[in-house]
C-alpha cells in the first residue's frame, strides 16, 4: 500500500544506499533497505511533507491517504524496518508514547483509540491508530472475530501483559490490532488474509459506518483538504505532543 506516493529513491540510480538524512547508518543487519524506493521512510516522503503531524526521536505520525476519518493517523519508523516485532526497544517505545498521547487526544473528544498493524506484504513498520466513538467500543472484539472467522481465520486474543514479541519469531508475518481496554487480537496466519481487513473492521456499519473507505484509494482526499486536516490535527495533538521538547523546528 503506497501511502506516499511520490518522493525521491532510497537509492541512487547506481543502486547505492543513501542514508537516512536522520539517522545516517542506522539500518541494522535486521533491516535490510529495500530493492526499491521505500515510500515511508522520512528520508522519502519529502513530497508528501504536508502528510506529517510529528516527529519524534525514531518513529514519526502522519495522516496515511485516503484516512477513514479525520483523525486518522498512522505512526511509522523514521529509518527502514520492517515491524515493530523486528524493531529495536527505543522504536517500540516510542510507538506507545505516540499510542498514549493520541489516547489522550481521544479520550478529550469523548473517544476510544484502536491500533492495528499488519506484516504482511508491506516493507515498512506502520501502526494505524484510529479514532473511535465511545459507544462503538462494545461492538469491536466481536466485529474483529466475526470478519475474521467469515474471512477464515481466528483472531487469538492476547492479555495486556502479553508481549507481541512472545508470540511470533522476527520475519514472521502477523495481523495484530490493539483494543482500548489494552487487549490486542492476534494471528500470524495469514493466508487469504484480506489486506485491508482493520480498515473492513472499522469501517464497519457498528464502528465508523463509513464502508465506503475500506479500499484508501476510494477516498484519497485534495492536497489542500490533507493539509487542512493535518493541520488541524497537529493543533488537536499540541497539548499531547511528547516530541516538542526535542524538536528544532
Ligand atoms: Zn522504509
Amino acid at each position: 500500500m503506497l501511502i506516499f506516493k511520490s518522493g525521491v529513491g532510497a537509492e541512487g540510480r547506481n543502486g547505492r544506499k543513501r542514508n537516512n538524512f536522520l539517522f545516517p547508518g542506522n539500518d541494522g543487519p535486521r533491516n535490510k533497505q529495500p530493492a526499491g524506493p521505500c515510500w515511508f521512510c522520512l528520508s522519502n516522503v519529502d513530497a508528501e511533507k504536508h502528510l506529517v503531524v510529528a516527529i519524534g526521536s525514531s518513529c514519526y505520525a502522519a495522516m496515511p491517504k485516503g484516512p477513514l476519518t479525520d483523525d486518522h493517523v498512522m505512526v511509522l519508523s523514521v529509518g527502514h524496518i520492517q515491524s515493530q516485532v523486528s524493531a529495536p526497544v527505543e522504536v517500540r517505545d516510542e510507538i506507545e508514547k505516540f499510542k498514549n498521547a493520541f489516547t489522550l487526544m481521544a479520550n478529550k473528544q469523548g473517544k476510544a483509540l484502536v491500533s492495528f498493524e499488519r506484516n504482511f506484504r508491506t516493507q515498512h513498520l506502520q501502526v494505524q491508530m484510529v479514532m473511535i466513538d465511545k459507544s462503538s467500543t462494545k461492538a469491536l472484539k466481536s466485529s474483529f472475530t466475526s470478519a475474521a472467522a467469515c474471512a477464515g481465520f481466528e483472531l487469538v486474543t492476547m492479555g495486556p501483559d502479553e508481549n507481541l514479541l512472545d508470540m511470533v519469531n522476527e520475519g514472521c508475518p502477523y495481523f495484530v490490532a490493539e483494543l482500548p481496554d489494552g487487549s490486542k487480537l492476534f494471528t500470524r496466519n495469514m493466508k487469504g488474509f484480506p489486506l485491508q481487513f482493520g480498515r473492513e473492521v472499522l469501517a464497519s456499519t457498528p464502528i465508523l459506518d463509513c464502508e465506503d473507505k475500506v479500499d484508501w484509494k476510494s477516498c484519497v482526499l485534495s492536497k489542500e483538504k490533507e493539509t487542512e486536516l493535518v493541520n488541524k490535527l497537529k493543533a488537536d495533538f499540541k497539548p499531547f505532543d511528547f516530541t516538542a521538547d526535542d524538536d528544532s523546528d
